[in-house]
C-alpha cells in the first residue's frame, strides 16, 4: 500500500485503476533470417501493416467524432504512409534481399525515410519526418506484440499515471473515462496542471517515485488538493477515500451556489472574478462556475490542435464561438505564447540552450509578422461580436509595446479598407511577467490600457528558478518577498496611471493568496473556472480592512518564512476567515 505525496494540482478526490504510461523504450536487433523464414517474415510485417491500418482508423473516427474531421486527418495521413509503395516495396526487399527479421526491415526502412524528410530544405517536409518515425513505432510495436496504448478508448474509472502529459496527449483522450492525473514531473504551473484544472478533472503532479509505485490496474487513489496519493489502498482508506469524495461533491455544491453572487468583501470591496481559458468547452465551464469574464484566453492551445498554422478565418471562427458563449461577458485574448516549453507539431525551433530566454512568445511574432497579423486581424474582427481585448504576452519593452501597436493599427486600417466591422477602440494591454516588464511598469503604465500579471513566469524570471525544473521546484515560489514587492509595484503603476490591474498566473487561483493579493489592490483575479468558487467564498467572507494588513505585513516580510507565516496561517478556516490576530500582522522577523 505504498504512500506518495506530490503537488496537488487539480482539485477533487480520485478512485480508480492505474493506467500506467512508461516511455518504454523498444530496441530492434539486426537478426539475420534463413532463406526459408522469408516468407513468414513478410507475413509478419503484412499483418502488422493490418493490424495498424486499423487501429488508426479507429483512433481517426473516434478523433473525428470527438474533435472534427480536421483534427483527424493527421491519422489519414499516417495511413498513407503505411501504404506507401516506395516504403512498402524497401522493407520488403530487406526482408528477401538483405535476409533481415521483419521488423528490423521496418525500422531501417523507416529511419531511411525520415532521415529523407529531414534533410530537405522545407519545414513542412521536415515535420512530416516526425509523422514517419512515428507509423514506424507502431508497426515495429505490432510486429513485436508490443501494446500500443490506445488513449482514445480507456476503461472507466482510469487514473492515468505518467511521467508528464502533453496537450497532444489529452487531446484524443477519451476524458469521459478518466478519473484522475498523476505525473512524475510538473509543478502547479506546468500545463499539466493547468489543463487538469480546466477539464476539472483531479490531478497531482510532481510524484517522484509513482510510476515504480504503480501496476497497470493498481487501484488509485489521491486527493487532488492536498496532493495525497495511495496505491491499492487498505479496504478501511478506501472507505474513509469514498467518504471524502462524497464530502468534496457536497461542499461544490455549495459554494456553486454562489455563483450569481459578487465577489464583494463584508466591508463592501469588489474585484473582478474572472477566468482562464483555452477553448469553447472552457468557456462554457467559467461561465457555471461564475465567472465574469475570460481574464485569459490561451490562444496556443488553438494552435497547438491545428497540423498547420491556422489560417486568419480559422482563428476567427474560433474566438467568436468563445466570444459568442461569453454572451457579452468581456474577454481578454491573449496573442500566440509559444516557445519555452510549448511547442507546434508542425512547426520546428531552431534548438536553443535556454528556451524560456529564447525566441518565444511576442518575440517569435514580431519576428514573423504575417503569422503574427493573421492572429491580430482575428482578433480584431472578433471584437465586432462582444468586449474583446487584446493582450500580449512576455513584453521586456516598450519597443516591443509599441512595435506590436503599430501592427495592431496597421490589421485595423486593412480591414477599415476591406469594410469589415470591428471596435475601433479595441483595448491593447500586456502582460507583465518579466523583471523588465516591473521595473518599467510606470512607463508602460503610460501606455497600456491594463495589466495582468502573469505570475507563472514572472516568479520564474524574478527568482531565476526554471518552472518546469523538478530539482528546484523548493525553490520555485510566489511568495516570495522579491515577487510580492514586484506586484505591488505593478499595481501601484497602474493606479497612479488610472489603469487597472489584472492577474491571470495561478497565484490568482491560490486560495492562501487572496486577501493578500486583495490588500495590494488586485482589480481582477483570473483562473482556472474551477477556482472561481472557492475564491468567491474567500473574498465574500473577508474585511478589505484585514486584507490590506495583510498586505502591509507580507510586504515588510523578508523571508519566504515570514511571507508564509501571514499567508498561510495555522488555522485558515478560523472565523473570521480574515481575522489575522494583530500580533501576527507584524512579521516576527522584520527589524
Ligand atoms: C503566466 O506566465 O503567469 C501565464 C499566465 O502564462 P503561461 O502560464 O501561459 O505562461
Ligand atoms: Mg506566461
Amino acid at each position: 500500500m505504498p504512500a506518495l505525496k506530490g503537488t496537488g494540482a487539480s482539485p477533487g478526490i480520485a478512485i480508480g485503476k492505474a493506467l500506467v504510461i512508461r516511455e518504454e523504450i523498444i530496441t530492434v536487433d539486426r537478426i539475420e533470417i534463413a532463406e526459408e523464414d522469408v516468407k513468414d517474415a513478410l507475413k509478419s510485417f503484412e499483418e502488422a501493416t493490418s493490424i495498424s491500418l486499423r487501429q488508426l482508423e479507429l483512433v481517426r473516427e473516434k478523433t473525428s467524432a470527438k474533435l472534427g474531421k480536421e483534427k483527424a486527418a493527421i491519422f489519414k495521413a499516417h495511413q498513407d504512409i503505411l501504404l506507401d509503395p516506395a516504403l512498402r516495396d524497401s522493407v520488403k526487399s530487406k526482408i528477401k534481399d538483405g535476409r533481415v527479421c521483419a521488423a528490423f526491415a521496418v525500422q531501417a526502412t523507416f529511419d531511411e525515410f525520415c532521415a529523407m524528410f529531414e534533410g530537405v530544405d522545407n519545414e513542412y517536409l521536415k515535420e512530416r519526418a516526425a509523422d514517419v518515425r512515428d507509423v514506424g513505432r507502431r508497426v515495429v510495436r505490432n510486429i513485436l506484440g508490443k501494446k500500443v496504448i490506445d488513449l482514445s478508448a480507456l476503461p472507466p474509472s482510469s487514473v492515468i499515471i505518467a511521467k508528464d502529459l502533453m496537450p497532444s496527449d489529452t487531446a484524443m483522450m477519451d476524458l469521459d473515462n478518466v478519473s484522475g492525473f498523476i505525473t512524475d514531473a510538473g509543478g502547479r504551473t506546468s500545463h499539466t496542471s493547468i489543463m487538469a484544472r480546466s477539464l476539472e478533472i483531479p490531478a497531482v503532479v510532481g510524484a517522484v517515485g509513482v510510476l515504480d509505485a504503480a501496476r497497470d490496474g493498481s487501484l488509485a487513489v489521491f486527493d487532488g488538493r492536498e496532493g495525497e496519493i495511495v496505491i491499492d489502498p487498505s479496504e478501511d482508506l478506501l472507505l474513509e477515500y469514498i467518504a471524502k469524495r462524497d464530502d468534496y461533491v457536497r461542499e461544490r455544491e455549495k459554494l456553486e451556489a454562489l455563483r450569481l453572487l459578487p465577489a464583494v468583501t463584508r466591508d463592501g470591496k469588489e474585484v473582478r472574478l474572472c477566468a482562464n481559458v483555452g477553448n469553447e468547452a472552457d468557456a462554457e465551464s467559467a461561465l457555471k462556475h461564475g465567472a465574469e469574464g475570460i481574464g485569459l484566453y490561451r490562444t496556443e492551445f488553438l494552435y497547438m490542435q491545428w497540423n498547420a498554422f491556422p489560417s486568419e478565418d480559422q482563428q476567427f471562427a474560433a474566438y467568436k464561438a468563445v466570444c459568442d458563449k461569453m454572451a457579452g461577458h468581456g474577454i481578454i485574448i491573449r496573442t500566440l505564447d509559444i516557445g519555452g516549453d510549448k511547442d507546434l507539431p508542425y512547426f520546428k525551433f531552431p534548438p536553443e540552450l535556454n528556451p524560456f530566454l529564447g525566441w518565444r512568445a511576442v518575440r517569435m511574432c514580431l519576428d514573423k509578422e504575417d503569422l503574427f497579423k493573421a492572429q491580430l486581424k482575428a482578433i480584431i474582427r472578433t471584437s465586432a461580436f462582444g468586449k474583446v481585448r487584446i493582450m500580449l504576452p512576455m513584453i521586456i519593452s516598450l519597443e516591443e509595446f509599441r512595435k506590436a501597436k503599430s501592427l495592431i493599427a496597421e490589421c485595423k486600417n486593412e480591414l477599415k479598407e476591406a469594410k469589415i466591422d470591428f471596435d475601433k477602440s479595441i483595448k491593447v494591454g500586456m502582460m507583465v511577467e518579466t523583471p523588465a516588464a516591473v521595473l518599467m511598469a510606470e512607463e508602460f503604465a503610460n501606455e497600456v490600457d491594463f495589466f495582468s500579471i502573469g505570475t507563472n513566469d514572472l516568479t520564474q524570471y524574478i527568482l531565476a528558478v526554471d518552472r518546469t525544473n523538478k530539482n528546484i521546484a523548493h525553490l520555485y515560489n510566489p511568495f516570495h518577498p522579491a515577487v510580492l514587492r514586484a506586484i505591488k509595484k505593478v499595481i501601484d503603476a497602474a493606479h497612479k496611471a488610472g489603469k487597472w490591474t489584472s492577474m491571470c498566473g495561478e497565484l490568482a487561483g491560490d486560495e492562501s493568496a487572496v486577501l493578500l493579493l486583495l490588500g495590494l489592490g488586485l482589480d481582477e483575479f483570473s483562473m482556472s473556472s474551477i477556482s472561481v468558487p472557492v475564491v468567491k467564498k474567500i473574498i465574500r467572507n473577508a474585511d478589505y480592512k484585514c486584507a490590506l494588513k495583510i498586505a502591509e505585513a507580507a510586504l515588510k516580510a523578508d523571508t519566504v518564512e515570514a511571507v508564509r507565516k501571514i499567508t498561510h496561517p495555522e488555522k485558515p478556516e478560523s472565523p473570521p476567515i480574515c481575522a489575522l490576530p494583530e500580533a501576527e500582522a507584524e512579521p516576527p522577523t522584520t527589524k
